[in-house]
């Protein structure tokens, strides 16, 4: 490994027991137990290698402004967050999920301006443009399932795994609008300072991803 010094900001929450496995197979361990602290930044075996363990929707703005060297983040901050600032070589596979539209169940298609709640506008905005369909748009950060049954939005645009939680407040899945999984993103300057050590940590984790479809 060379010598540069490497932040690598890591989404906490459900990413983060899928990352640090991955982690772990390429060669990088915390010192301690991320689970049990409540620290935000973590040695690791690797004099060089430190990790932060933040909201994912701030690892892309750490990431772009170079306080974080790398980052894993889900594909859907990344798109939300719609910038070119960063380099996103490596799909970790994981987390994988769908960004899709959903609305109250055998609803019949409805006519006119539709109102959608969302967490993800400006992906939201693009797709339904897309699609060449007039939307209003409702910021919501939580709760969104409630909004159709509440009567604030008719239709919603958000992440579906098993699609239980659609499933229990009466929605259903309508449109994929895309897939989702976590990746690897790079600062521009890191990349041409580091370039060594942040090629050689990408390999690794490229190897490990392999590894574990295999
Ligand atoms: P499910 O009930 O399995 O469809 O899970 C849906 C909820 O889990 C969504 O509202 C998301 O908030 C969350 N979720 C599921 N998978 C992911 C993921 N890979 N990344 C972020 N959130 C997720």
């Amino acid at each position: 490994m060379s010598t540069s010094n490497l932040v690598i900001a890591l989404t906490k929450g459900r990413i983060l027991e899928e990352t640090l496995p991955l982690f772990a197979a390429a060669g990088i361990v915390p010192a301690d137990d991320i689970a049990k602290s409540r620290k935000l930044l973590f040695d690791t075996n690797l004099e060089q290698v430190k990790l932060m363990v933040i909201r994912g929707s701030d690892v892309p703005t750490y990431v772009e402004f170079g306080s974080a060297d790398l980052g894993v983040a889900g594909k859907d901050v990344i798109l939300e967050y719609g910038s070119e600032g960063f380099y996103e070589p490596l799909d970790l596979q994981i987390a994988k999920c769908r960004l899709m539209t959903a609305e109250p169940k055998r609803r019949k298609p409805l006519q006119g301006r539709l109102r959608v709640a969302t967490k993800f506008t400006h992906t939201a905005k693009r797709y339904f443009a897309e699609q060449g369909k007039q939307i209003e748009l409702i910021k919501l950060n939580g709760a969104l399932e409630l909004a159709p049954s509440l009567g604030l939005a008719d239709s919603i645009v958000d992440i579906v795994d098993t699609g239980k939680t659609l499933e229990a407040n009466g929605l259903e899945p309508r449109e994929l609008i895309t897939t989702i999984s976590s990746r690897i993103i790079v600062n521009k300057a890191s990349m041409k300072i580091k370039n060594r050590a942040i090629r050689e940590i990408v390999a690794k984790l490229r190897a490990a991803v392999e590894a574990a479809a295999a």
